[in-house]
């Protein structure tokens, strides 16, 4: 990453380092230059929809992106003062008021460990909340590559957790 004076940052293009493009207009160029590499499978940052990066870089840049602190806000918000069975569901829900103080502190606890990894990681739950709730927006053969990448995404995601 360099700047040039006048036009704040510049980004690399991830599919042709020679474009040397304003981050402003990396948004707009991507779509256009994705069409002129369709082979080129790239998958998204789940924290900003600029950054493409080829499947083997994907968890280091996870772990580099400039966009983090971003996550580790949205942990900070949705993580409970109280360590309470609520957090296993990744949701901040309101208590049921007509809920029966009988019932089991954690009711969906073990149904949840099936999917997460052995210890619950609150980020990766983020960074997939995240992605998650942006698809909502995207048309249909967007959708299509959003949950080809999601793919993707979720075994790299596996093979770092097996590594870990
Ligand atoms: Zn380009
Ligand atoms: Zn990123």
């Amino acid at each position: 990453m360099s700047t040039i004076p006048n036009f704040g940052r510049v980004l690399e293009c991830p599919f042709n380092r020679a474009h040397q493009i304003p981050e402003e207009r990396m948004q707009r160029h991507l779509i256009k230059c994705k069409k002129q590499y369709p082979k080129v499978k790239m998958l998204q940052c789940p924290l900003n929809s600029t950054h493409l990066m080829p499947t083997e870089e994907y968890m280091t840049h996870i772990q580099l992106c400039r966009d983090r602190s971003l996550v580790e806000t949205f942990r900070n918000v949705v993580k409970p003062a109280t360590n309470s069975g609520q957090l296993v569901q990744g949701v901040v829900q309101p208590t049921k008021p007509d809920a029966p103080s009988s019932a089991p502190l954690c009711p969906d606890e073990e149904s949840w460990d099936d999917m997460a990894a052995p210890a619950y990681n609150p980020t990766r739950y983020c960074i997939e909340n995240k992605v998650i709730r942006k698809a909502f927006h995207l048309t249909p053969s967007e959708k299509r590559d959003f949950y080809e990448q999601e793919r993707i995404r979720h075994e790299e995601l596996d093979k770092f957790a097996c590594k870990n």
